[in-house]
């Protein structure tokens, strides 16, 4: 097999996978990122912060695909546990924090 034959054959893997995860094709994706401005969907940086690119973020249960994110936004909700609840919960902690820091509670 050649190279060119042997790309061919990644790229028929990576469309089977791409399609098999998220229902998605490489340009349906692409698509998706182009929507949001080719930027993070959540903290709006313009570069993945990954060599392995960017991050298609997915529903688990349903499979549909949220957004397209840099690694450090994936991997903070994969954290949380995708739970809104939780990240409301965290923000509301930084800010009170920030609120109540001339108190010296602590
Ligand atoms: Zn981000």
């Amino acid at each position: 097999m050649g190279p060119a034959q042997r790309e061919k054959v990644r790229r028929y893997d990576r469309q089977r996978k791409l399609r098999k995860k998220y229902n998605k094709s490489e340009e349906e994706l692409r698509a998706i990122l182009k929507q949001q401005g080719d930027v993070c969907r959540l903290c709006g940086t313009d570069s993945p912060n990954s060599k392995y690119g960017w991050h298609t973020d997915h529903c688990s249960e349903t499979g549909r695909v949220r957004g397209i994110l840099c690694r450090r936004c994936n991997t903070a909700i994969g954290h949380f546990n995708h739970d809104p609840k939780l990240l409301r919960v965290a923000a509301i902690y930084l800010e009170a924090f920030d609120l109540n820091v001339e108190d010296g509670e602590f």
